[in-house]
């Protein structure tokens, strides 16, 4: 039986150290904010190669936190990809801010610079002839101001921070990088996560570094960021338990989780050099058969973190006759995403239509991805690909 992602062979390998820590935690009563949550944070920041590192209770949490920390909210315009998780574009949301939607590269899936200048300028503007902007009854571009930027890293592959970054320096704009599916990625000699100002990462089970829940992270160079953080996890306390000097929420990472993730964090590295091996596996095996379907895009000095193998089939029909193979196979797939955030009924308040965003709609119909985890091995590979030879 193969698995789209495997926790099960996983968990045999860290078991014993997994539940003895979990069991101690248990023993030992500490369960929120217990040593072991400090001792997480401090491994994340050396493995990051950050400040500090706040672990908070998703992926989610730490995106909202990030805004919070920076008071972004009600008349601030944030930019975002339409072609990604929920989450990034919700918690723009969540804090009254409005998402301003931009385009994707058609090769690495992650936000297009050039199209990032064009939306940038057409809210300053506010002329949608520029690029497409939020037009719906209630949304006045007008009255919006831009504050920040949340970059994604789709599928593990670090977005283009270096021109992300230049074009929100011009313009005094925050950067995010949403490093929800990338943590241990690379770029250059920097890991995902440390790219942009502010960085967010979650350990939901299926990332690449999971726990047995729910679980996030946000990293930072900034002390005054990481001290704001660390006030706002916990109901914006000040120095003193019960004196609140601002308002938060409740954003804890359970001391299970944190004694979880470092006995997983011990064989991550090796799980990264897998994944990849997997990865590379892939694209030989469809190349070598001819396949109609376009391989991942590896831009030059990355190493992706590969949360998924995405590919892109011919159209939309090929895609649903290599699935169906698949399927009878017993192969499991999935796709993500199919349907972009702008055409979503939670984000139909902001006024988008159809046509917006075409890299997005074009891909969302073509894209769907393969079993993806460290222990997959190669004739597994090979016959996953084989199983949609007679498809192509
Ligand atoms: C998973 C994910 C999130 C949210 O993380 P949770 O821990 O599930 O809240 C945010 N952004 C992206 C791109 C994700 O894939």
């Amino acid at each position: 039986m193969i698995q789209f992602i495997d926790l099960q062979t996983q968990y045999r390998l860290v078991q014993e150290e997994v539940e003895a820590a979990v069991l101690r935690v248990m023993r030992g009563g500490q369960y929120i904010m217990g040593p072991e949550v400090a001792e997480l944070e401090a491994e994340l920041s050396g493995f990051a190669g950050v400040k500090h590192t706040v672990s908070c209770a998703s992926g989610t949490d730490a995106l909202v936190m990030a805004l919070m920390a920076k008071n972004i909210g009600p008349g601030d315009a944030v930019f975002t990809p339409p072609f990604t998780f929920v989450a990034t574009a919700e918690a723009i949301a969540t804090v009254g801010a409005t998402p301003i939607f931009v385009d994707i590269d058609p090769g690495t899936f992650n936000i297009d610079p050039e199209a990032l200048k064009l939306a940038i300028l057409a809210v300053r503007r506010c002329d949608p002839s520029i690029y497409p902007v939020p037009r719906a009854g209630e949304i006045h571009v007008e009255r919006l101001t831009c504050k920040a930027i949340i970059a994604v890293d789709l599928f593990g592959l670090t977005a283009d921070y270096d021109r992300i970054n230049a074009i929100a320096a011009e313009d005094g704009l925050l950067v995010i990088e949403d490093a929800a599916q990338s943590f241990g990625a690379r770029a250059g000699s920097k890991r995902a996560g440390s790219l942009a100002e502010i960085g967010c990462t979650s350990f939901f089970p299926a990332k690449p570094l999971g726990c047995y829940g729910d679980g996030g992270a946000l990293f930072t160079d900034d002390d005054e960021l990481a001290a704001l953080f660390r006030s706002i996890r916990v109901h914006g306390q000040g120095s003193d338990k019960y004196e609140n000097v601002r308002i938060g929420i409740t954003g804890r990472l359970d001391t299970i989780q944190a004694a979880a993730l470092l006995a997983k964090l011990k064989i991550f590295e090796q799980e990264l050099n897998d994944r990849e091996r997997v990865a590379l596996a892939y694209n030989a095996a469809i190349e070598r058969e001819g396949l109609a379907l376009q391989t991942p895009t590896l831009p030059q000095g990355q190493k992706s973190a590969w949360a998924q193998y995405s590919v892109l089939a011919a159209d939309s029909a090929a895609r649903e006759r290599l699935m169906e193979s698949l399927k009878q196979a017993g192969i499991p797939t999935s796709i993500y995403y199919p349907k972009p955030l702008h055409l979503q009924k939670a984000f139909a308040y902001l006024g988008y239509a159809a046509g917006d965003f075409a890299v997005s709609e074009a891909i969302s119909g073509r894209v769907f991805s393969l079993p993806m985890h460290p222990y997959l091995d190669d004739a597994t590979i090979i016959s996953i690909v084989d199983a949609m030879k007679a498809a192509s």
